[in-house]
């Protein structure tokens, strides 16, 4: 309360009282201003406490990390990524301490609450014991959605690393799509790689993906399809041979992109998918193609290329992991 409002209220009081008794009067005069103290001091102790801590108050961000191995700093052969390979304990302390990097960069930012999903190969690479203890982890890879498992639309935005571009690109560090039976993915018409079909997913939950990283060709062909930030943090020489970057460097580089992209949040988009969605999946074998037409209402395109048009992007991507991955002889 201000003080005219203090003289205002005196004045109506005199009104609706015309005999007002000295104590009365000395009553109101005595509390109101003591009132009118406490209330500005009440005031004052909580601008300060904002001032403290200023996203104290706040919810704390919902952050969805999914972790790729193939487009980390500092692994330059096919071996480091593969669990029975040369230098492959390397490559996962590599994977954990980029993580480590961006996770510590968010809260940098502020307070959060970050889920890290592992998204490679057996999906267990990252080394639990030494993550962030701030972060909860999925680790294992029988999940229906895969790389993208834990996202949902209760998330702020989603961050991808060590990712690498879609089957076939030139000049690509280890290119392909889901796994080595893919040849081709396309979404509503968008040939995608996993950066792609994952970004389509964050997008139909309305999650933008604000900072994503992996070898140049990787970076350049993410941004190209969704205008997120992107970190290359090698170059491939051959598609098993990259020229790196130091991984203190490349971390310093995180470091420094996550904190940009958490200051752009506001302005981030997710990336728009139309329902229904029509995936159009190519292979590398006439077979799986075959097997395929078990599943009703799944077209034949042509001898490698099946077709299906889904409800949602959730029951798309369920799909996509079903026809490259569940399907073995
Ligand atoms: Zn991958």
């Amino acid at each position: 309360m201000n003080y005219i409002a203090h003289r205002a209220v005196l004045a109506s009081a005199q009104r609706a009282f015309p005999v007002f008794t000295l104590r009365t009067f000395l009553t109101v005069a005595l509390l109101f201003p003591l009132a009118h103290v406490s209330a500005e001091r009440s005031e004052a102790r909580q601008a300060a406490t904002r001032q403290a801590a200023p996203s104290a108050a706040a919810d704390p961000l919902r952050i969805f990390i999914s972790v790729d191995m193939e487009g980390i700093g500092g692994i330059g052969t096919n071996k480091m990524v593969s669990s029975s390979g040369k230098d492959y304990a390397t490559g996962r302390r590599l994977m954990t301490d980029e993580v480590n990097t961006v996770v510590g960069a968010i809260f940098e930012h502020g307070p959060a609450e970050i889920l890290v999903n592992d998204s490679h190969g057996d999906m267990q690479n990252l080394l639990h014991t030494e993550l962030d203890p701030r972060v909860a982890y999925i680790q294992g890879n029988t999940k229906p959605l895969g790389m993208v498992q834990g996202l949902d639309n209760t998330f702020d935005a989603a961050i991808f690393i060590g990712y690498h571009s879609r089957a076939g690109t030139e000049g690509g560090f280890l290119a392909h799509t889901g796994s080595g039976a893919v040849k081709g993915l396309w979404i509503n018409g968008t040939e995608v790689g996993e950066g792609g079909m994952n970004a389509f997913y964050a997008g139909s939950m309305g999650v933008p993906v604000i900072l994503a990283s992996g070898d140049r060709v990787f970076a350049e062909q993410f941004a190209a399809l969704t205008g997120s930030s992107t970190v290359a943090v090698k170059e491939a020489v051959a598609y098993q041979v990259a020229r790196l970057t130091h991984p203190d460097e490349v971390r310093r580089r995180l470091a420094e992109a996550t904190r940009e992209a958490l200051a752009g949040l506001e302005t981030a988009r997710p990336l728009e998918v139309t329902t229904p969605v029509t995936v159009e999946m190519k292979f590398a074998t006439t077979a799986r193609a075959e097997i395929l037409q078990a599943i009703p209402d799944m077209q034949r395109v042509d001898g490698y290329t099946v077709a299906y048009t889904a409800r949602t992007m959730d029951e798309a991507y369920r799909l996509i992991r079903l026809m490259y991955k569940y399907i073995s002889w």
